[in-house]
């Protein structure tokens, strides 16, 4: 959600901050723009719409700067438009701001502004904070960077901000609370991003700016300081992504990319921590929590989205493994709710980001009611990862279509992990069902890979369906998140209206829709609740809907039932969902590209979801 990008250096700065806002797309947005210090004139370029617009608003002028702020917006305040864009000028039109985030209070600081006689040209509260600043500066006769010190003092809400100043042209001003931004250091020149892809093709150095942190580079140096004016170590980490990881690598979309990705995604989250040989889970991050873990009363899982369905799947293994009490919890009601937490409890959140702010805020209601919280996220060093006490990365690789497909797997793999060694470690499985479970999961890769090999099938399938303007997604027990998980990923990138339901439910209301031309998506491997679900598959049949099912290997009475089957590999029940979302993926890609859709940035969704 929203992109940051800023330079300060010996490069031209604007194709570099515009390709760098392009690495950004992937996030979401709605309109873009730049301020480039040119010959020491502050000169703002802003167009709703995409990157390429703006790029072409600058192509014909003769830039040299080589400081700039470049961001893309995703409205919250104003409609997306070309005056409502950032950057924004100041007052005096010497400062301007990029923002990622929501200033609560902008409404009363608007009100005190105008009373004071400031005119605001947009609807944003962005535009307010940069008036607000000034303000103090002129009032206090003081820098810039102690005016936006004491203005981010006033300040509730959620940000990450870089100002640029006419008058310091080698300066730049950052700070965040509650919205990533990343500080890339290079030689004699420093880079700002909401996260590190627009930086590793110059520096693989970075600085984690922190909440109530300001970062202030200034003749060639970066000094950080926190909102009490205390100064602050700058903590450099080297970050290990290539850049071909965030390229698309011939692949059409990024999601499809990442769709084929997945065997190899799934074994770099199992790399070296899992061992069939020895029968042995190795989980570094949590190791020194998994036998409390193994006593805890309940888990709470807290997520979003995609996520949340992971947390469905956990909710299934913790329970079935370990035989701990789980809930799974939508992050942005749990936080606003008076939850129970009690002594002994584990909330994990689960966000591919780790910036989710909904996710976030609970994670910190939990932790400051006592209980010991733990993550799950893909990006290192992202906010959940820093939050927590401890967690385990997914190791899934950045993840760049708005749709989630490599992260969930990746979850879920994760899960499996840890519900697997904490069931071992409480002797609720004996050692030849934690070695059959080792196996299993072993085998996973190779097995999706299989899935993988009939895309081409898939893709005649979905030719039959693009006309559909409703999907209903049904399956039982571990399989009924990933009923939910197929009709997120449809509606998401092929704006199709679809519902998953646990195929029993069927029965108590949604069976009333079914008739030919209402598609029916069955989960119905070979598991527990198989003869149940092919019951289910029946009722739809008689009401002339339309099935595909999702099947085991070799499943002949299915196949002879339904329209349509797709093979999945036999595996553990439990780690089932690793293989039946794959189709559903491929079938939600294939059925969004046919319809014409922008599967990597469908319309109104952001990547990372930084603001509540
Ligand atoms: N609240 C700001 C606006 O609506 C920033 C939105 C964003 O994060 O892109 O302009």
């Amino acid at each position: 959600m929203c992109g940051i990008v800023a330079y300060v250096g010996h490069r031209e700065a604007a194709p570099l901050i515009i390709k760098g806002l392009k690495r950004l797309e992937y996030r979401g947005y709605d309109s873009a723009g730049i301020a480039l210090l040119d010959e020491n004139q502050l000169n703002i370029y802003k167009k709703k719409g995409k990157v390429a617009e703006l790029e072409n608003i600058l192509k014909d002028k003769k830039l040299h700067a080589k400081t700039g702020i470049g961001h893309t917006r995703w409205a919250t305040h104003g409609e997306p438009n070309d005056v409502n864009a950032h950057p924004h000028y100041s007052h005096s039109e010497t400062l301007a701001i990029i923002h990622n985030g929501i200033i609560e209070n902008y409404a009363a600081i608007k009100q005190v502004l105008i009373n004071k006689g400031y005119t605001f040209e947009s609807a944003t509260d962005t535009e307010v904070l940069i008036k607000f600043i000034e303000d103090i500066k002129k009032h206090n006769a003081c820098s810039t960077e102690e005016a936006v010190r004491l203005a981010l003092n006033e300040v509730v809400g959620a940000y990450a901000i870089v100002i640029i100043d006419e008058e310091n042209p080698d300066q730049l001003i950052a700070a965040r609370k509650g919205s990533p931004l990343v500080i890339g250091i290079g030689e004699n020149e420093y880079f700002f991003a909401s996260d590190a892809t627009p930086i590793i093709e110059y520096t693989k150095e970075v600085v984690y700016l922190d909440d109530f942190e300001i970062a202030v580079v200034k003749n060639g140096k970066l000094n950080i300081r926190n909102l009490q004016n205390q100064e602050k170590d700058a903590f450099i980490e080297t970050i290990e992504l290539e850049l071909e990881a965030i390229e698309k690598g011939g692949y059409e979309h990024f999601m499809l990319k990442e769709i084929f990705e997945q065997p190899r995604s799934i074994a770099d989250c199992l790399r070296g921590r899992i061992s069939s040989e020895n029968a042995h889970i190795q989980l570094g991050g949590i190791s020194n929590h998994l036998e409390k873990l193994s006593k805890a009363k309940r888990i709470v899982f807290v997520a979003c989205g995609t996520s949340w369905h992971a947390g469905l799947v956990g909710e299934y293994l913790f329970e079935e493994l370990a035989r701990i009490n789980v809930e799974v919890e939508y992050a942005s009601e749990f936080r606003y709710r008076n939850p129970i937490i009690k002594e002994g409890d584990f909330v994990i959140a689960i966000s591919q980001s780790g910036e989710t702010a909904d996710t976030l805020a609970a994670l910190e209601l939990a932790k400051s009611r006592g209980a010991t919280i733990l993550g799950i996220c893909n990006v290192v060093g992202s906010s959940i990862a820093r939050l927590t006490d401890a967690g385990v990365y997914t190791h899934a690789g950045p993840e760049i279509g708005v749709a989630s497909t490599k992260a969930f797997t990746a979850q879920v793999t994760v899960l499996a992990l840890m519900a697997i060694a904490t069931a071992h470690s409480k002797g609720t499985i004996n050692e030849d069902e934690y070695r059959r479970l080792i196996i299993e999961l072993e085998s996973i890769p190779d097995k999706v890979a299989d899935i993988l090999t009939q895309a081409e099938e898939i893709k005649d399938i979905s030719k039959l369906f693009t006309f559909a303007s409703n999907f209903i997604f049904l399956g039982r027990g571990v399989n009924f998140p990933v009923a939910l998980e197929g009709a997120l990923k449809l509606k998401e990138i092929s704006y199709i209206h679809a519902e998953g339901y646990p195929a029993a439910e069927m029965k108590h209301g949604p069976i009333a829709l079914i008739d030919e031309d209402m598609p029916v998506v069955f989960i119905a491997t070979k598991d527990s609740s198989y003869e149940k679900v092919v019951s289910n598959i029946q009722e739809v049949k008689a009401r002339k809907g339309r099935v595909i099912a999702v099947v085991s290997k070799g499943d002949k009475d299915i196949k002879g039932m339904v329209d349509f089957a797709i093979e999945v590999p036999m595996a553990h029940e439990m780690l089932q969902p690793l293989l039946t979302v794959i189709p559903l993926q491929l079938l939600s890609y294939y059925i969004a590209v046919l319809r014409g859709r922008n599967v990597d940035q469908p319309r109104n969704l952001a990547k990372s979801v930084t603001v509540e």
